[in-house]
């Protein structure tokens, strides 16, 4: 697959083979950038992030060459470009494998958010009992007055509980079931479903919008951390935030399957992300209320978190969580190596000023260039 292709087309091909690819919750994302993050897809649990399922990445580093990436041609970059994101060159194509998409039972039910604690409650309860064939999570959605929202659901308070499972129909519905039965929810929409359908779990928006984004991984979903989401997403709460989800981790995305990564967090247990419309005034009030929630959560946080899901680097102590230190290391100790101009700083990217310098300039000479530190 190419640079630039968005899952969309992947999922249209590979359903003419009753194939799937590990597309997240929107097809709407291009594949490599997606899977340089990681990728964290629909049926993680089952299958784990995308880019353990990388077989080779062609990469042009800033020198111009060339590379084929694989296990086995250049192990260093490829355990870098699994997570690693766009650090150190572009990626011009990509091998990965398909999976089998038969027996997808997929949806999601809207609750009322006046019903936010019992469903809150009932979700911390039952996820622990969910097979990994089953992924899930719950969204605390301030849906705007608009036309392209369902009339029942537009300008509301609702909570989404979004479900995806690989398997007997059957056992689905039973698993979904205490779910069911945690408050009276206004809409369900759940059945079987092909992966060119995967958009209607989550029903994120199938047009750019201009976001501010708030992630962070918390380790477990105790008393502390539903107290603190619902003093700030509960009812009554006038929150500039229009997504507050929380999505199970665990199951296959906490190993890699095929060698060692540079994912982040694989030992969490929930990813906790939010997002909010960047347009005045409510773009000044979402760095506030996401500074008083990450604080809330700080207990039940490595404060770390997944690059995909992070929200874009604000300063030099936040663009640290992305990576866990050891792997913040090798990546910028390849990015000296062949970056070294920083050409690639955009985005989700390494910084440079606080490594051992004298080291990373051993490397430099070592690798014949000039090095640009600093930035
Ligand atoms: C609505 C929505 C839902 C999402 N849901 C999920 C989800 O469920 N799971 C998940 O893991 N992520 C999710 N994401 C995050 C998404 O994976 C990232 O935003 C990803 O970076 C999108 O890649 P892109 O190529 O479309 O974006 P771009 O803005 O084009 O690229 C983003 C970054 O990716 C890197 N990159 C892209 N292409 C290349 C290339 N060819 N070579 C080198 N580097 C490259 C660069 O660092 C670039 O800055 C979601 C995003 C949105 C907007």
């Amino acid at each position: 697959m190419g640079a630039g292709v968005r899952w969309k087309a992947v999922l249209d091909l590979a359903a003419t083979f009753g194939l799937m690819g590990l597309c997240g919750s929107t097809s709407d994302v291009g594949v490599v950038g997606y899977t340089l993050g990681g990728g964290l897809p629909i049926m993680g649990r089952k299958y784990g992030f995308a880019s353990d399922h990388v077989i080779a990445f062609e990469l042009v580093t800033a020198d111009g060459t060339q590379r084929r990436v694989t296990k086995n041609e250049d192990p260093e970059l490829f355990f870098l470009l699994r997570g690693g994101k766009g650090n150190l060159g572009i990626v011009t194509a990509m091998e990965f494998h398909l999976l089998p998409s038969q027996d997808i039972f997929a949806g999601g039910i809207y609750f009322d958010g006046g019903h936010a604690a019992a469903v809150l409650q009932q979700f911390s309860e039952w996820v622990p009992t969910l097979p990994s064939e089953a992924s899930a999570s719950l969204a605390f959605l301030r849906l705007p007055d608009m036309d392209i929202i369902p009339e029942p659901l537009r300008g509301k308070f609702v909570v989404h509980l979004r479900f995806a499972y690989q398997g007997d129909p059957e056992a689905a519905t039973q698993l979904l079931e205490p779910m069911r039965r945690s408050a009276p929810f206004m809409m369900e929409a759940t059945g079987p479903l092909e992966p060119t359908q995967f958009d209607s779990i989550h029903q994120d928006p199938d047009q750019p919008v201009p976001v501010r984004e708030h992630g962070l991984l918390l380790e477990r979903l105790d008393d502390s951390v539903k107290v603190a989401i619902l003093r700030h997403f509960g009812p009554g709460v006038e929150s500039p935030v229009l997504l507050a989800e929380l999505r199970l981790l665990g199951g296959a995305l906490a190993k890699c399957a095929d060698g060692e990564d540079s994912v982040n967090g694989r030992d969490a247990a929930f990813s906790f992300f939010m997002a909010g419309m960047a347009v005045p005034p409510l773009a000044e009030l979402l760095p506030v209320v996401y500074d008083a929630v990450h604080q809330d959560l700080r207990e039940a946080s490595s404060g770390g978190t997944f690059v995909n899901l992070h929200g874009h680097f604000v300063d030099a102590e936040d663009r640290e969580r992305a990576w866990n230190p050891s792997i913040r290391e090798r990546l910028r100790k390849a990015k000296v190596r062949l970056d070294p101009q920083n050409m690639f700083s955009f985005g989700h990217v390494v910084g440079l000023p606080v490594i051992d310098q004298t080291v990373l300039l051993e490397d430099v000479v070592t690798a014949g260039g000039d090095a640009v530190l600093g930035n």
